[in-house]
């Protein structure tokens, strides 16, 4: 696997690939889990050239703190990467897609208000935006996005539908731990009385109905930022709460 530090260095890396071989780009923010891993693998399955970019994108984040606690270690994702079978693994530092003077959006409606857009304002204006400087940048055949994060799948989805980019996006499953939870970055944030607490999203989720949802996080104490049905690419149970200081989102099919 190579590390690709510059658009330079990811353009001449692709250059020679780019011969009827496919081309898959796993998008992600580093902090490997088994969720990524999940997305490499089905991008490793269907393609010929694995790519993963690993970049904590500033313009989808809110507040400074929530950017400089995110969790980051290059070296560590590097290994994981490798060993899951990516070929080139994009690592740019902010001021290489963000340099000074970058003054052009990616503004999505739609699907892309409400939700995660009454709580979190400017987000998937930020996703939509390194979303397609990525694509362009990578030009894949496909790119693989989580359910999980259910709203930023629809949103990608209208973005490529809108500007007729010519990308597939595939969606993959929710990866959970054995108790549940599905898995994020942020879940190193969680105290273990804060993890045993952050179990009532998934119960609330497994209920399959609005009402029996709010219900399960009330009694567990959570007071959620929203529990809503709303099309995400299908019918969608979504909830998003804070638990202690992290905030996690999740959310099921109906
Ligand atoms: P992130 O690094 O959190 O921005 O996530 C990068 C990609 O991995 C996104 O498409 C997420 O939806 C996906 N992802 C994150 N967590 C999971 C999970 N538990 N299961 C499946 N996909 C996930």
């Amino acid at each position: 696997m190579k590390t690709l530090r510059t658009i330079a260095e990811l353009r001449n890396a692709l250059a020679p690939l780019r011969d009827g071989r496919t081309i898959a780009l796993v998008p992600t923010m580093g902090a490997l889990h088994d969720g990524h891993l999940a997305l490499i693998a089905a991008a490793r399955g269907d393609c010929d050239v694995v790519v993963a970019s690993l970049f904590v994108n500033p313009t989808q984040f809110g507040e400074p703190a929530d950017l400089d606690a995110y969790p980051r270690d290059l070296a560590r994702d590097e290994r994981v990467a490798a060993a899951a079978g990516v070929d080139l693994l994009f690592a740019p530092a902010a001021g290489e897609l963000y340099p000074q003077g970058f003054a052009t959006w990616v503004v999505p409606e739609g699907v892309a208000e409400g939700l995660e857009s009454n709580h979190r304002p400017g987000h998937f204006r930020g996703v939509a935006t390194v979303c397609l400087k990525l694509f362009e940048l990578v030009r894949p055949h496909a790119a693989y996005f989580g359910r999980k994060d259910a709203q930023q799948l629809a949103v990608v989805k209208q973005v490529v539908r809108d500007l007729n980019l010519e990308v597939e996006i595939r969606a993959v499953p929710t990866v959970r731990d054995d108790d549940g939870l599905a898995l994020s970055s942020r879940n190193a944030h969680l105290s273990s009385t804060d993890r045993e607490r952050a179990l009532a999203i998934p119960r609330a989720l497994a209920t399959l109905d609005l009402e029996r949802a709010r219900a399960v996080l009330t009694e567990a104490g959570i007071e959620p930022d929203y529990v809503a049905v709303a099309d995400l690419d299908g019918e969608t149970l979504a909830v998003a709460a804070r638990v202690g200081s992290t905030r996690l989102i999740d959310n099921v099919q109906l």
